[in-house]
């Protein structure tokens, strides 16, 4: 893979995410040489990726090259590979690329997409964990409108004009809210051929309200917001199966839709190679100590959302969010360079700064420990928040020039079908 040789130890890091990234930084210029590895060359803002599905924003916008991260960091080096496995007995990695030796390697592979073992969802829904998936989902919609303008009956225009989102988290909610606001404020000025009342949007949740890990003043505001933007919520709600076009689920609804978005879930990632019992299996996510050291062993560490660190106050590890990674991700840092001085590690205390989710124009619910909120101001924090989060001061830039463009104009300018999606 082409890393020179150094006296310095070498910490391997697995994954540019938010737990990546933040480690990387934490060691720049230390006396470690770091080989951070990603299978694709930049860090996604995942938070914002609906609105990439929506047409609200360019995809470059939510994404940062990883080698710019890195590029005053002398002894830190990128390779863009995917990691095929770990030979801990060897301390040495597989990758797309070749292989590598590491004295200490640092697993941030976050999760990947859960259809809870339904193959058919699997193969017919849309995912949104990457930027190319949401790209896709952007090019449907899209495409679905172009289809539904020269429908020849209204039969034939209802699949293309139904929408249906699963998971009613912050993903879905979002999600629905920017559809929605496709259809109110997009359809009626670009799709004279279509009329708006004909467009539905479905939001189905299998829990009894929204935003299950909110507070129920959040679900309760939430789910008022969402039926003032004409989405059709679906509580109790369980998708049976989708073959592209009809829905089935645990009640006697039924839907027929070309769109399905699978917003349900998330497992592990985790790589070949270590102890069965180092994963927590029907989480997928490595088990580590406060110190995110996986269990067994000494040098192979894991954070962020692959990662469960159970604790008194969270029996089944951190909720799988940016904060957790983040602060797990700068505590490997320092820890890792006491570790190499031969001196005691910290254990990590997860400081839970809130959640937040928005719900269209002017509208979002906040629960701030011990503040519950929604509505104008709420949305205001949410847009502050998520601004000042997103790596780098162009994406910053872009995004709010893009927010502001879109809330003067109630436009979301990005509706191009680039490469159009295939079923
Ligand atoms: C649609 C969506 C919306 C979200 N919204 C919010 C939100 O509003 N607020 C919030 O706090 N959290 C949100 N989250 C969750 C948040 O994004 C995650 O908790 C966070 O990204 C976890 O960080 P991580 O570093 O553990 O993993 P990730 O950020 O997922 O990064 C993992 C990295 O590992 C790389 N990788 C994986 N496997 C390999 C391999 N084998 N070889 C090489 N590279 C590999 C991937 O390419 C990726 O870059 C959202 C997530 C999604 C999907």
């Amino acid at each position: 893979m082409n890393i020179p040789k150094s006296n310095l130890p070498r910490v391997v890091i697995i994954g540019g995410g938010f737990a990546g990234v933040n480690l990387v930084k934490s060691l720049a210029n230390k006396n470690v040489q770091v080989v951070l590895i990603d299978k694709r060359n930049y860090h996604t803002f995942q938070p914002l990726l609906y609105q990439v599905s929506s047409s609200g924003l360019e995809p470059d916008s939510i994404a940062y090259p990883l080698r710019k991260i890195i590029k005053k960091h002398k002894s830190t080096f990128f390779r863009f590979a995917e990691v095929k496995q770990i030979l801990p007995e060897h301390r040495m990695i597989t990758t797309s690329i070749g292989d590598l030796s590491y004295d200490y390697l640092v697993l941030a592979t976050g999760t990947k997409t859960n259809y809870f073992g339904n193959k058919t969802i699997e193969s017919n829904s849309m995912p949104m964990k990457t930027v190319p998936q949401a790209l896709n989902i952007r090019s449907l919609i899209l495409q679905n409108f172009e289809k539904a303008a020269i429908a020849s009956s209204n039969k034939e225009r209802e699949a293309f004009l139904n929408f249906v989102i699963v998971g009613g988290g912050p993903t879905g909610v979002e999600l629905a809210g920017a559809i929605a606001e496709l259809k109110n404020n997009i359809l009626p000025r670009d799709y004279h051929d279509l009329d708006p009342d004909d467009m539905h949007i479905h939001l189905l949740e299998g829990a009894d309200r929204v935003l299950p890990p909110m507070s129920a003043h959040a679900s309760k505001k939430a789910l008022q917001f969402l039926k003032k933007l004409g989405v059709k919520v679906h509580c109790g709600t369980f998708v049976k199966d989708y073959d592209g076009t009809n829905v089935t689920t645990n009640s006697d609804l039924t839907m027929l839709s070309e769109t399905l978005i699978w917003a349900a879930g998330v497992t592990g990632a985790p790589i070949q190679g270590l102890k069965a019992e180092a994963i927590v299996a029907n989480a997928n996510r490595y088990k580590v100590n406060q110190f995110n050291q996986i269990e067994d062993y000494t040098n192979i560490f894991a954070v962020g959302d692959i990662a469960l660190m159970a604790s008194e106050a969270y029996p089944k590890g951190h909720p799988q969010v940016a904060q957790p990674a983040i602060q797990q991700g700068k505590l490997l840092g320092k820890n890792l360079l006491r570790l190499i001085d031969k001196k005691s590690m910290k254990p990590f205390v997860y400081k839970d700064k809130g959640s937040m989710a928005t719900i269209g124009r002017n509208k979002a619910v906040v629960d701030l420990k011990p503040y519950k909120f929604g509505g104008f101001f709420a949305w205001f924090v949410w847009m502050f928040v998520h601004l000042m989060s997103l790596v780098g001061f162009r994406n910053r830039v872009i995004v709010l020039f893009n927010w502001t463009y879109n809330y003067i104009n109630f436009d979301k300018a990005a509706r191009l079908i680039i490469r159009p999606f295939k079923k």
